[in-house]
């Protein structure tokens, strides 16, 4: 028998479980709200942790664990001599526990499909579909994240080259590239940290659009943080800001570390093209090759909002309010942790509790009223 759809009416809800759900969920439940009725949280995975359970087995937050906490409840320290960043399943550790130690009740695996509105009453609800399930609200909070959107570039050539191209996301490990001639593609982060594990198997060859930028040895993800709120200042107060650090900045984790001592961290311009057999530079340069990885990047998830049309242009939302997150064409939306636009390094487990905590402050104000 197919089973009748489930309809929830609630105050707020909640699209998506990882970091930027869990934090929104932890300041409605501390502003009286009961998790699961007067709000409920829909993720689409299948277990807790959001896109963490994703990414590589050998990525390290650029962050130490105690530098990597949500709202109410610190990471637990990860003793590792390697300057403390924990593997990625700690942090899936973290966030699993941090659901149940707060009663969050997220419901899943509910993708949602849609969001609309149930009728012309800007003071009306919303209305927000999954398979099965439809939620109807006063106020929805969008954490969807951003690893549903891989960012592919497009190059010339990219659909005539014979080897195998995937992006980071799609990367697990350097099994299966041992003796190749590997592309890695971007300058940030990711494509150091994936550099770094494949030079080990492979011969690899660096591009990015432009030169890489690092933080010093003893300076981790910590300091990026302060220098993402210093980037924000100053581009709010219209100063410079191009010398400041900003998130894109590599840190030199102890796998990235041992790339650049091994030689391997040495990045070329990118190039022009790929042909059949590798990949092509303006002067007629050449490099044969076998896989090309592209660490280009993601972009915020938010098809399922495509029904109100909101046209931020970009592939964003136009948001302002007290919050920063509320959408200018919909202001019973709020976005959370989708990056520097909705929120000083919101997209990052240190920075996203900001963000969550303000965007729920004027939620509850709002419900007040
Ligand atoms: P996600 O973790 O992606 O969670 C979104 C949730 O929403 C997922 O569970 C997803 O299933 C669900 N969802 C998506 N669409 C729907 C839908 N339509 N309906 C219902 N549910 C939906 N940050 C740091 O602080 N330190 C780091 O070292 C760090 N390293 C990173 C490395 C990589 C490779 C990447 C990509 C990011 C990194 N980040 C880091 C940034 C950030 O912390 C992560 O991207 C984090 O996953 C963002 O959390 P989130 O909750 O916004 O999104």
């Amino acid at each position: 028998p197919i089973a009748s759809p489930v309809h929830l009416d609630t105050q707020v809800t909640v699209i998506g479980g990882g970091q930027a759900g869990l934090a929104t969920a932890f300041y409605l439940r501390r502003a009286g709200l009961t998790a699961g009725e007067d709000f409920v949280v829909l993720d689409a995975g299948d277990a807790p942790g959001g896109s963490w359970r994703h990414m590589w087995d050998g990525l390290r937050p650029f962050s130490p664990s105690t530098y990597s906490s949500l709202p109410g409840w610190m990471m637990p320290a990860w003793d590792d001599s390697r300057l403390g960043f924990p593997p990625r399943t700690h942090v899936v550790d973290y966030l699993t526990r941090y659901e149940e130690r707060y009663d969050l009740h997220v419901r899943r695996p509910h993708r949602v499909t849609g969001v609309a509105r149930a009728d012309d009453d800007p003071e009306g609800r919303l209305l927000v579909e999954t398979v099965g399930l439809t939620a109807s609200a006063r106020i929805v909070v969008s954490a969807t994240g951003t690893w549903d959107r891989p960012f592919w570039p497009t190059y010339p050539g990219m659909r005539d080259f014979a080897g195998r191209q995937l992006h980071a996301s799609q990367y697990r490990s350097p099994d299966g590239l041992g003796g190749q001639r590997v592309v890695v593609v971007g300058g940030g982060n990711s494509a150091a940290q994936i550099l770094a594990e494949v030079s080990t198997v492979a011969e690899t060859t660096w591009v990015t659009t432009r030169p890489p930028r690092y933080l010093p040895d003893d300076v981790d993800g910590r300091a990026l943080f302060a220098t993402a709120r210093a980037r924000i200042r100053a581009l709010s107060e219209g100063r410079d800001h191009a010398g400041v650090a900003g998130l894109g900045d590599i840190v030199m984790v102890a796998g990235v570390r041992d790339a650049r001592d091994r030689g391997a961290l040495k990045a070329q311009p990118m190039f022009a093209r790929l042909t059949p057999t590798g990949v092509a530079w303006a002067d007629g340069t050449e490099q044969a090759a076998d896989t090309v990885i592209w660490c280009t990047g993601f972009r915020p998830a938010l098809s399922h909002l495509t029904g109100l049309h909101l046209h931020g242009g970009g592939g964003r939302v136009a948001v302002d309010g007290p919050s920063g997150t509320r959408a200018i064409r919909e202001p019973r939306l709020y976005l959370v942790g989708y990056g520097d636009w909705v929120g000083p390094a919101s997209a990052t487990l240190a920075g996203v509790g900001q963000s969550a905590r303000d965007t729920a402050r004027e939620v509850i104000g709002r419900l007040g009223s």
